[in-house]
Parts: structure tokens; C-alpha cells; sequence
């Protein structure tokens, strides 16, 4: 089992997605498979459903795994080798429902892997040139 050290959280970048959609858009990347070990939906699944305004509340929040966690993941440059990736599903709006079970899961993740409130990054904070997830990690943290 590899040593896990540090959550680093991420958006889509889109305004839709699933497990199925973000692993196709990584796939066309030239990864194996999905680079996030967690997926958090909003209420869009598909283009389709955004494209519509036609959302799938069952979706709204809700965890889905992406790649095994002992495996490492593609998320980071720099960091993958020890960090477990979540990736909220939108660009820069996010629900409620997305903000409270991120929070669950990063609360369970911190406890079963031992990982302090400081080592739970925003991949911005890891990667200058990026400002994913486009939410502020102090404010998240403090809420850990
Ligand atoms: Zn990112």
C-alpha cells in the first residue's frame, strides 16, 4: 500500500459530468483510466441534462469511486505518489449538497489515513499555474 499524505481536492472544469464522462475525457488525455480517486456530482450527469437545465437531484453530491486509492492517481503534477485526488464536478458553482458530502469525505479520508487539516490542498495551492477547484481551501479547511 502506498503512504498517503495529502488530499488534493479539483474541479471538472465543465458544467456536467459522471465517472463514465470525466474517465472518456481522460482517456482522449491518454490516461489509463480516471486521474481522481473520488468524484463529487452536481445534479448534471451529461452534457445532455446541463444542456437541457433538466437536473438529476439523485446526483446532486453524490461520491463516486474513480480509481482505486492504493493506486496512484493523475491529478497533480508532482504530487500523485502520495496524495488521494477528489474531483467536484462543475466549474466554479457548486451546490450545497456538493459542499457538505465533500466535507464527509474528506473528514473520513483524514481519519483513515491519519492525513492533517493542512495537508487537505486545493490544486492551485500545489500548482500555480492553476486556480482548480475555484473555491477558496481556507475556507474549506476551516470547516475540517
Ligand atoms: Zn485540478
Amino acid at each position: 500500500m502506498r503512504k498517503i499524505n495529502k488530499i488534493v481536492v479539483h474541479c471538472s472544469a465543465s458544467n456536467w459530468g459522471d465517472v463514465e464522462e470525466i474517465t472518456r475525457w481522460h482517456q482522449e488525455r491518454g490516461f489509463s483510466t480516471i486521474g481522481y480517486h473520488f468524484i463529487v456530482h452536481n445534479p448534471y450527469p451529461k452534457f445532455q441534462h446541463y444542456s437541457e437545465r433538466r437536473p438529476h437531484f439523485e446526483y446532486d453530491g453524490l461520491i463516486a469511486l474513480g480509481r482505486p486509492v492504493d493506486q496512484e492517481g493523475a491529478h497533480v503534477r508532482g504530487h500523485n505518489a502520495d496524495s488521494i485526488g477528489i474531483c467536484l464536478v462543475g466549474n466554479k458553482l457548486f451546490t450545497s449538497q456538493q459542499f457538505r458530502n465533500l466535507r464527509s469525505l474528506l473528514l473520513a479520508l483524514m481519519r483513515q489515513y491519519k492525513i492533517p487539516v493542512q495537508n487537505v490542498y486545493g490544486h492551485y495551492e500545489l500548482d500555480s499555474s492553476k486556480t482548480c477547484p475555484n473555491i477558496d481551501m481556507e475556507t474549506i479547511r476551516s470547516t475540517l
